[in-house]
């Protein structure tokens, strides 16, 4: 699989779940990765020699904290200084934070706009000169379900990965005549440390199991009853980048098992 060799792609919050599936998928088409997110030194060393190994691709990492507009400026410079480009940005980070509004904490809010909203802006903002130079680039957003529709007490959270998909439209008119698109993947739950933080919650408040919780969070939200997986957000995202995602700009690509449909 060659379709994207030769093509560097930063993906953030790539060290875990959803951002880690996708830059295997991308990595699997020959793009050289720039990994960012936390994570120990011989964790990330050892991701960065594994998916190399596996890929045949190179790999760097970046521990750029997404909260902060000038480590994002310097993680993008630092990718294209390293591999001479940056063709495909996945703007993936995102944390979570579940509470009330009227308990909601300040400084829960403003990280969680910082990192699943501004970041996105910042990324992007710092590598669409490059991509418009060379005339190619795919911006790809991870928002959410909760990007189309609510749920109580993720405030921060929802009005974040809404405001990823204004964003995404607005970037994607603002390229519509280049070769550099802009969509953003709305996924339903899938399995990831994110995740598993509810299903711990949910767990402890009712007295279930660990599978029991699973269930519970799955059947109250998700028609399927089962986790959308990292591997099949990846294939979108690989399709995003190829010739047959060229035409496709501003879209929110849901993947969620049926959430929205209800
Ligand atoms: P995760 O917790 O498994 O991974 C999050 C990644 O982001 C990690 O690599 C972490 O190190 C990194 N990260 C967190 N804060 C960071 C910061 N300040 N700076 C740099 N990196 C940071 O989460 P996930 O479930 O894989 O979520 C990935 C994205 O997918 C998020 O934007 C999330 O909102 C979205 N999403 C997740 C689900 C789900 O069910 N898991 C559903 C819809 C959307």
């Amino acid at each position: 699989m060659t379709a994207l060799k030769g093509k560097t792609a930063l993906v953030t919050g790539s060290t875990s779940g959803i951002g880690l599936g996708i830059a295997r998928k991308l990595a699997g088409q020959g793009a050289d990765l720039m990994l960012n997110g936390f994570g120990d030194a011989a964790y990330i060393a050892e991701l960065r020699e594994g998916l190399a190994k596996e890929f045949g691709v190179r790999v760097a990492h970046s521990g750029a904290d997404m909260s902060k507009a000038a480590e994002i400026e310097a993680m993008v410079a630092a990718t294209e200084a390293e591999f001479g480009r940056l063709d495909v940005l996945v703007n993936n980070a995102g944390i979570q934070h579940v509470s009330p509004v009227d308990e909601f904490p300040v400084e829960r809010w403003d990280a969680v706009i910082a990192i699943n909203l501004s970041a996105v802006f910042h990324s992007t903002r710092a590598a669409l000169p490059g991509m418009k130079a060379r005339n190619w680039g795919r911006i790809i957003n991870i928002s959410s379900a909760h990007g189309v529709v609510g749920s109580a007490n993720k405030s921060a959270y929802v009005a974040a990965k809404h405001g990823v998909i204004g964003l995404t439209k607005v970037v994607a008119l603002e390229t519509a005549e280049t070769a550099i698109t802009c969509n953003a993947i709305c996924p339903g739950w899938v399995l990831t440390p994110l995740v598993q933080k509810q299903i711990d919650a949910l767990a402890a408040s009712k007295g279930l199991s660990n599978e029991e919780a699973g269930r519970e969070l799955l059947s109250e939200k998700q028609p399927s009853k089962t986790f959308v997986t990292p591997e099949q957000l990846g294939d979108l995202a690989v399709f995003l980048c190829s010739d047959g995602g060229a035409n496709m700009r501003g879209a929110s690509l849901l993947m969620d098992g049926g959430w929205t449909a209800q």
